[in-house]
């Protein structure tokens, strides 16, 4: 039994609706159809019997004599009896018709007989007003009149003049059935009227399939769909290969896929990341401690321990702040005050706090700087030039030399920060902006390890000013990293997260 929610889930699925849409626009074309072709066909055997009636009119001309006989008129015919064409075309316009005077009064023959047929009679004789309008105009008069019974007849009336002066005028009326054309009109009609509901059931069932047709592929990529999850989003909806509609949805369904499928991944990537981070320091930090409680002595090792935990635990924090600020960025907390501000001065102001750092690790530290102003947030664009500053002492061995410029570029203010140190192979240059990412055994000579988010908070925050940032190395000779930053930011206020590269500065935090 079908019980009242499958119906109700039937009425709203797409195939039912499409299939009453169908044969709703079916029935209305076909009653449509069926109208205009009944008016067509009226027109047509209306035509049709007022030619005959015309004609037969132009016979009568030729038959019936109107004569004076002493006082009266009478209405003569006069045709060759023995003619059977003849009489059959006088009695054929006998069988409906009227002739009388002015007054309405009807002719009588020859023999006295009443000039109006039995039909007729029971249509209507005429008003003398009617017969006076017939008179005064000029044209044919044309009417449908009923019988008693209801039997519809087209007349015909028009003048007769008198044979013999041409001058009397007489009223004149013949007439045809038109029910033989009633009754082919209704026939139409009914055979139209069958055929509607067979054809709606037709039209139904023809909705239901086609619509099933186009409906099929549909639920298909539905189920496909359905069976892409969370664990499984490598797998992809096939392609129809019939290049329409619905392959271009799964083609724009698929990209989504492929687009979810690569935030899944950085997210676990992320997370693996983040809890290798943290399992490094925190496993430090509880072999110390059960060092110190199992095997330590002495005050001297009990401190050392500690000293060593304290530098572990420093370091966690340092990832825990990291990872609150990259969050921040993510969601768009993170708002830029963005401000008018000289980038030379800034970027002197940063050199100059890293002239000492500098000294010590004896690298000479450079700087070329071009004026220029920009619309920024002064914070993190110190963040940024100190990331990069702290990277290339990092990464640059004594008696080496660090370039920093500033210029005017076509699009806008370009910083350079070249080194002469240990340079990044070509293969591990794609990923130095992403986060947690270290070359391996880069940091065999750098006096502490970093936490490879440096560089990812350089472009996010590039990105965010609506600028670039590029890396360009020679490995064992030195690496360049060059910052567009457009002189007028972007009017966005907020700060857009920037894709993977998002991370926070860790060099300096
Ligand atoms: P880290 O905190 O480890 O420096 P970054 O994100 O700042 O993290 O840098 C990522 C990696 O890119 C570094 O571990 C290093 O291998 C490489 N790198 C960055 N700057 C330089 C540079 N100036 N010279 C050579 N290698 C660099």
């Amino acid at each position: 039994m079908l019980r009242l929610r499958d119906l109700r889930r039937i009425t709203r699925s797409l195939r039912y609706r499409l299939t009453v849409g169908y044969a709703l626009a079916f029935s209305l074309m076909l009653i449509g159809v069926g109208g205009v072709l009944r008016q067509k066909n009226a027109a047509s055997l209306d035509e049709q019997i007022r030619d005959a009636l015309d004609q037969e009119w132009a016979g009568l001309l030729g038959y019936l004599r109107i004569e004076k006989d002493k006082t009266t008129y009478k209405a003569l015919w006069f045709y060759d009896r023995d003619q059977p064409d003849e009489s059959f075309f006088v009695q054929r316009l006998q069988h409906v018709y009227e002739v009388t005077d002015a007054e309405g009064h009807i002719l009588s023959d020859g023999s006295g007989v009443l000039q109006i047929s039995e039909i007729y009679e029971s249509l209507g004789r005429d008003t003398p007003a009617q017969i006076a309008a017939v008179l005064n105009s000029k044209q044919p008069h044309w009417e449908v009149r009923k019988t008693a019974k209801g039997v519809p007849y087209l007349i015909r009336s028009s003048v007769v003049y008198d044979a013999e002066e041409g001058r009397k005028p007489f009223f004149v009326a013949i007439g045809r059935s038109l029910a033989d054309n009633q009754h082919i009109l209704d026939q139409f009609t009914w055979t139209w009227i069958a055929i509607i509901p067979a054809s709606i059931v037709t039209g139904c069932l023809l909705g239901w399939f086609l619509a099933a047709r186009a409906l099929t592929p549909v639920l298909e990529v539905a189920q496909a769909a359905n069976r892409i999850s969370g664990s499984n989003l490598s797998l992809r909806i096939p392609s129809r290969g019939a290049g329409d509609e619905l392959d271009y949805l799964i083609a724009t369904f698929n990209r989504m896929i492929q687009r979810l499928e690569s935030s899944f991944n950085q997210m676990r990537q992320f997370s693996t990341d983040v809890s290798h981070e943290l399992r490094t320091p925190i496993t430090a930090i509880r072999g110390q401690l059960e060092v110190a409680l199992f095997t330590a002595s002495t005050a001297d090792q009990y401190r050392e321990a500690m000293l060593n935990s304290l530098q572990d635990i420093e370091r966690l924090s340092q990832i825990v702040r990291a990872l609150l600020l990259l969050s921040q960025a993510e969601s768009g907390q993170l708002a830029l005050q963005k401000t008018r501000v000289n980038l030379a001065e800034l970027v002197a102001d940063v050199v100059d706090q890293f002239q000492i750092p500098y000294e010590e690790a004896r690298v000479r530290l450079t700087s070329d700087l071009q004026e220029g102003f920009a619309e920024v947030d002064r914070i993190q664009i110190e963040r940024m030039v100190s990331n990069l500053l702290s990277n290339a002492m990092k990464f640059t061995p004594p008696e080496g030399e660090v370039r920093v410029s500033l210029q005017s570029v076509p699009e806008g203010l370009e910083l350079v920060v070249q080194d002469t140190g240990s340079g990044i192979p070509a293969a591990h240059l794609p990923h130095i902006f992403d986060r947690f990412y270290r070359v391996p055994g880069s940091e065999s000579s750098a006096p502490e390890r970093g936490l490879g988010l440096g560089l990812s908070f350089v472009a996010w925050i590039a990105k965010a000013h609506g600028g670039t940032v590029r890396a360009e190395s020679v490995p064992g000779t030195g690496s360049r990293f060059i910052v567009s930053l457009p002189v007028l930011s972007p009017s966005a206020p907020a700060l857009e997260p920037a894709d993977a590269t998002v991370s926070s500065g860790m060099n300096e935090l």
